[in-house]
Parts: structure tokens; sequence; C-alpha cells
């Protein structure tokens, strides 16, 4: 990518130690011939310097794509240590105040994929709200009060339960866990036998689960399901819960 006449440049300014480079061509720390970011080892051919990642360089039988010239054996040094020096902000900074520390270039990829700042968004019924887990509980808490149940959730097993009552076309019903600012979804699906009812957690999907232990009881008391999972992390209210649970609810 260059510049509005066309060159490709960089621009630098100090901040404190250290220096701030903005990259006009962001493949430049990509390796040329898997195009993934550049890993440590880094090699050069040997007579022209063109680069390559070790893993390419078994790819390409340690020979240069570009030249022909023997790689593999040289290290670039240079460039490992502009590699290893440079760090770029997490693209879901925009999603979270937390997620402020940059990464390497090399890392960010591996960061990015488990940060807890990744997207979620808001299960409020045509709101296109969309932030991270915790700023999502927030936006919740601010304009969709009086949607969600309120809950507690108790991490070591307690007796902490919370009565619902749902009818048998509710299908989604949010709940807003106040002691560590969580919003769960219950889920309630008809089926031929009964409903299905299950819990989901909204936060990115490589998130820890919850334990859960749900009680079913008809209008008369007597059909009393009791049954135990754990809630399936969701970023979005489209997924689906883990296993399901079978009752009969009141119409
Ligand atoms: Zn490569
Ligand atoms: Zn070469
Ligand atoms: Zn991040
Ligand atoms: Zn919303």
């Amino acid at each position: 990518m260059g510049d509005q006449d066309g060159r490709s440049s960089t621009s630098a300014s100090r901040e404190g130690s250290s220096i701030v480079i903005t990259l006009t061509d962001p493949g430049l720390l990509d390796c040329p011939i898997c195009c993934a970011p550049l890993t440590i080892p880094v090699f050069q051919c040997d007579q022209n310097g063109h680069i390559a990642c070790s893993l390419c360089c078994i790819k390409i039988n340690n020979k240069c794509p570009f030249c022909s010239c023997p790689i593999g054996s040289n290290r670039c040094r240079a460039i490992e240590k502009v590699v290893e020096s440079s760090s770029t902000p997490c693209r879901n900074i925009k999603y979270g105040q937390t997620c402020n520390i940059p990464v390497t270039y090399n890392k960010k990829n591996e960061h990015e994929k488990t940060c807890v700042c990744s997207p979620c968004s808001c299960p409020y019924l045509g709101c296109m709200f969309v932030s991270s887990a915790k700023e999502l509980y927030q936006h919740f808490s601010n304009d969709h009060l009086y949607s969600a149940r309120r809950i507690l959730y108790d991490r070591y097993g307690g007796r902490a339960y919370f009565p619902i009552i749902l009818k048998k076309s509710d299908s989604v019903l949010v709940l807003r866990e106040m002691k560590s600012d969580t919003l769960f979804i219950l889920h309630n699906r008809i089926e031929v036998l009964g409903n299905v009812v299950t819990v989901s957690c909204i936060q990115p999907s490589f998130m820890d689960y919850f334990n859960y232990r749900v009680y079913v009881a008809n209008d008369d008391d007597k059909s009393v399901l009791n049954f135990q999972s754990v809630t399936k992390s969701t970023p979005s209210l489209q997924v689906d819960g883990p296993s399901p649970i079978w009752s009969g609810i009141s119409d």
C-alpha cells in the first residue's frame, strides 16, 4: 500500500524511549512465500537477500523461488530484530478498553484468537450494538435493563436458585448476572415431546463455561425435572446451546 502519490513510505515519531513507526506496506513483515507474519528464525538466500520463514525454506527445498540461490542457512538477523521489536494494536481495541496492550506483529493472529475483547452482539431483538462482553453488559444494563432477569451466579455450587416462569412460547430470556457482569441467555424451544431449555453465555466462544442446574416444574408442581449442564459460550444469540432438557412447560 502506498501513500497518495503511489510511493511506499514510513513515518516515525518518538514516544518516550520507543519509536513509533508506521508501515505503509502492512505485508512487509510477512513471509513473501506463505504470506503469514514472519516468525523467527528468518532466512535469506545466499546472494540476493530474499527472505523466507523457516517452514517455507523446507517446503521449497532450500532453493530461493526468486533467484534459485540456496536459502535456509543464513539467518536474516536485521529483519528478525525488526519483527521482535515491532508491536501492533489488537484489532479488538475498538470493542473494549481492556485490550490496550500492543502485541508483537507475529503474535497478532494468535492473540486475536483468544482476545477477551472479541466482539459480541447485543441479544436484544433489533439492536445492532456490538462490543466486548464487558461493554455489552454495560450497554444492556443501560439500554435494556427491564428486558433481562437479574441473577447471581454461585461458582461454588451454593444454593442460589432463581425461579423463572416461562410460557411455552417464550423463546429467549436474557439473564443478567450481577457479580461477574455477564449476560446469559435462557433458550426455550418447542419440540414434539416438550420444550428444550438450555442456557448459553454471551462471551467469545473460546471462553470458559459455567456449570448450571435447572429444576423444571409444571403448573401442578408434579412433573419435576432436575438437570445439570454447562453453558455454551457464544458471541451472538444465533448459536444453539448445549445438551437439551426435556420438560413439560405450561401454556
Ligand atoms: Zn513462509
Ligand atoms: Zn533469492
Ligand atoms: Zn486483544
Ligand atoms: Zn442493545
